[in-house]
């Protein structure tokens, strides 16, 4: 572990006068997205013996993931928005028994007994986080019990002081933020947060007064959409959070 970026860490975090760190879990330290994938390409093979002909994985991959963009609009990130997808599915092709698709449901619903893969480097970014000495917390858009399989997994309970989940049935927002940051009793002006959803993370967070925030981009595209606050740092990955630290002036 790099001395020097400990140091860098630090010294940046404390010239700004930040006391917390809360991070965003899905698709910020892990890798939920890919998790998702694989379950649809799970699905996929599963129904692709009754799908009309030619209908490649990657094809399908877009068709669910543009019905997973409308039904998340309505029922958030409940697991229940799984059978809105299979309903439009069913609707969208009609010479299909309706059946072939819901038979496969509990597929996709398997997302919520795994845990994602951790990011590249995910702890070794946390280490160096919490040998700075800041404290920790995360703010995720999950059911407890879905965090729970994630942080035993693999083992990141360690370097949180909190754990705040956002309701399944609420869309993760300024309020979420807000109450977090009560919660732990600091101002919000000397909280960093890192995240990776435009609207969830990075707006709510700016609405509930938080300065410092670090926009980590996702492979998934509906986080990426809305428009960027000033003054957020971006950066591709999380690996890139170190980049701050060496390259810009401190
Ligand atoms: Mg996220």
């Amino acid at each position: 572990m790099s001395k020097t970026l400990i140091t860098r860490t630090k010294k940046w975090l404390k010239q700004r006068g930040i006391e917390w760190v809360i991070w965003d879990l899905d698709d910020t330290l892990l890798e939920t997205y890919e998790l998702f994938v694989a379950k649809i390409d799970k699905f996929y093979k599963s129904v692709c013996g009754r799908l009309p002909s030619g209908l490649s994985q990657e094809d399908f991959r877009k068709i669910i993931y543009k019905i997973i963009a409308r039904v998340r609009k309505r029922r958030s990130v409940n697991p229940i928005f799984w059978q809105d997808v299979i309903e439009q599915l069913a609707n969208k092709y009609p010479d299909v028994e309706p059946n072939v698709f819901s038979d496969n449901l509990s597929v996709l619903l398997e997302v919520y007994q795994e845990a994602s893969a951790l990011v590249p480097n995910a702890l070794e970014v946390l280490k160096i986080f919490r040998k700075t000495k800041i404290k920790m917390a995360v703010l995720t858009h999950a059911s407890q019990e879905w965090t729970d399989i994630k942080l035993k997994t693999h083992g990141l309970s360690k370097f949180f002081k909190d754990v705040f989940t956002a309701s399944i049935d609420d869309f993760k927002g300024t309020k979420h933020w807000q109450e977090a940051i009560a919660s732990l009793g600091v101002d919000p002006k000397k909280v960093l947060v890192v995240g990776d959803s435009v609207e969830g993370d990075i707006r709510a967070a700016r609405k509930a007064g938080v300065k410092h925030l670090v926009y980590v981009g996702s492979s998934w595209d509906l986080h990426a959409r809305g428009e960027m606050p000033e003054r957020v740092i971006e950066v591709e990955n999380l690996e890139g959070i170190f980049g701050i630290f060496s390259e810009q002036e401190i």
